[in-house]
């Protein structure tokens, strides 16, 4: 970080001070509001600014508000060749940030050099730090829509973990997860249609990525569909247990 540092002009200290100063407006609402501040990951040439500009938001704000727990979760990409070493460099800094992990949106645009060799290889690195977060008792939001590292994830039994899927996709495991008592985020779109667009037609390539899940999904609805209807209690069951309280 102090590297990083060093390479800053006095306008780029500005620029970050300035912005600091809103980010931490909004982490006062989120403390008021009992809500967590999420920072997204964006395309990699920017990922070390927003690296930087987590680690000192999480420090404002753990001087400046009575927190227990981390208010601010930052996102690491495992779709990143390097992602377990910044991951692991983050956690033994013990910076007061929580971890949200996503596998990574911009694979059709970034440098093929800074990825994973395969779609294989970024499951290994996504299902190896979440079980390296809850190891080492994170607060991780496992952001993703994939049964495997799903059921992994619930199989740790961690109430330090919780999960998030986009709205409109996976909405029968979030269904699934909350029912059994687990803390569950909804990511729903919100902004100019000039920033909204870029993300939607990132979300329609997932989804058309998606297809072969889709058929399973489509199927899971329908049952949920007929479960509400008979006025079941019990949602349709996932292809993984969760144990919890039934909510
Ligand atoms: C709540 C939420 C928040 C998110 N926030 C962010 C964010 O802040 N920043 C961000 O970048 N993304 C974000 N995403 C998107 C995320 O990174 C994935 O693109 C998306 O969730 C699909 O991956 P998956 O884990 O659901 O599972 P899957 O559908 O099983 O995995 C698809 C993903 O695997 C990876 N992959 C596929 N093929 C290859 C290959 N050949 N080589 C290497 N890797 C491959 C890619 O990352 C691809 O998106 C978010 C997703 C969710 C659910």
């Amino acid at each position: 970080m102090q590297d990083i540092l060093a390479l800053l002009t006095p306008a780029d200290r500005l620029e970050i001070s300035s912005g600091l100063g809103f980010a931490l407006l909004l982490a006062r609402y989120a403390h008021k509001a009992k809500a967590k501040l999420v920072i997204d990951a964006e395309e990699y040439k920017y990922q070390a600014g927003v690296h930087l500009f987590a680690v000192m938001l999480s420090e404002h704000v753990t001087a400046q508000l009575a927190t227990t727990e981390p208010l601010v979760y930052n996102t690491h990409q495992m779709y990143l060749r390097d992602s377990m070493p910044v991951l692991d460099m983050h956690i033994r800094n013990q910076y007061k940030l929580g971890v949200k992990l996503v596998r990574g949106a911009y694979l059709d645009s970034e440098d093929p050099d800074v990825l994973c060799e395969s779609y294989e290889k970024t499951n290994e690195q996504y299902n190896a730090a979440i079980k390296l977060c809850s190891d080492r008792n994170i607060h991780t939001i496992v952001a993703t829509h994939n049964h495997d590292s799903i059921k992994i994830a619930t199989s740790l039994e961690n109430p330090r973990i919780s999960y998030a899927q986009l709205l409109g996709m996976a909405d029968d495991i979030s269904h699934y997860l909350a029912h059994h008592g687990q803390q569950v985020y909804k990511y729903i779109p919100y902004g100019s249609v000039q920033d909204v667009v870029p993300y939607l037609v990132r979300r329609a390539h997932e989804n058309k990525a998606m297809t072969k899940r889709a058929k399973a999904e489509r199927k899971r609805y329908l049952d949920e569909f007929i479960r509400r209807v008979k006025g079941q209690v019990c949602p349709t069951r996932i292809d993984f247990p969760v144990r919890g309280n039934g909510v």
